[in-house]
């Protein structure tokens, strides 16, 4: 059974009452049930619930239930009933719902854990009044959840695609070129820059096509198409482990349907053979 939608939100009721859906982290692994063999982020009686839920954070409405956050800081017992999940291994098993929530959550509680004090002046910060954030009681600094825009490139050109792979990834797996946007730089010439440091082509006609939170640490992944223009390619030696043409009928193995850069290469395939 499905866990309904998950409308994420900062600001939640005055109170925690009833039953609340929590997702709670012991270390960087979450507590779940299965429905049906499916992941669901579990449910709790706020009066008779053996975490401390007043040190969670709201997520939001999950299903039309309120839904928070937690960071367990010592040993639990496990409750009966609940699964002990990486946050990876979650996010890999598919489910879109319980991957926002969990991922949400990962990335809210671990800026919660590193922003307990300024970094200006050090003093301990204080929850913001109206926002999802952190202020300085002394500075007035505020200091809001982190997000590392990283950019992701599909290179093609007549009836090939140039995929990467790093040393470390599985055997025979290769993907899309992607970095980290730099201070000051757009999309467009962030995505320029990196196809030309990682395998040294020139590129035009980037074409959005969508974007993918990525809570490993803290990314927003930004996925676009674009042209080969001219260059042989040149793998980045430090980087990457190789990187060339593969015919768009003799493709290497790819990342998991769960990842933008498999979503971005289908679309990107789909569109090649309809031009065909
Ligand atoms: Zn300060």
């Amino acid at each position: 059974m499905a866990q309904g939608s998950f409308v994420p939100g900062h600001r939640g009721p005055a109170r925690i009452e009833g039953r609340v859906s929590c997702c709670v982290f012991h270390g960087n692994r979450v507590f779940i049930t299965r429905d049906g063999g499916l992941p669901v982020i579990p449910q709790f009686d706020s009066a008779d619930c053996s975490f401390d839920l007043d040190a969670a954070h709201y997520l939001g409405l999950l299903g039309g239930t309120h839904c928070y956050g937690l960071a367990l800081q010592r040993e639990a017992t496990l409750p009966a009933g609940l699964e002990l999940l990486g946050l990876r291994a979650l996010i890999l098993e598919g489910n879109e719902t319980v991957a926002a929530v969990a991922g949400q959550a990962w990335q809210v509680l671990e800026w919660a854990r590193t922003h307990r004090h300024c970094g200006c002046c050090g003093a301990p910060t204080v929850p913001h009044a109206a926002d999802r954030a952190v202020e300085c009681p002394d500075c007035k600094l505020v200091f809001y959840p982190r997000i590392a825009p990283v950019i992701m490139g599909l290179v093609y050109r007549r009836n090939e695609l140039l995929l990467t792979r790093k040393p470390g990834y599985a055997p025979g797996r290769y993907t899309v070129v992607a970095g980290f946007v730099e201070a000051g730089e757009s999309l467009e010439q962030c995505l320029a820059r990196e196809v030309a440091e990682e395998v040294g082509v020139t590129i035009r006609n980037p074409r959005y096509f969508g974007s993918q939170p990525w809570p490993f640490p803290n990314s927003l992944v930004m996925a676009f198409s674009a042209e080969w223009v001219d260059g042989e390619v040149r793998p980045d030696q430090t980087e990457l482990e190789e990187a060339r043409w593969f015919a768009i009928d003799a493709l290497p193995d790819l990342p998991e349907a769960v990842h933008i850069s498999r979503q971005l290469i289908d679309d990107t395939l789909a569109r090649m053979r309809g031009a065909a």
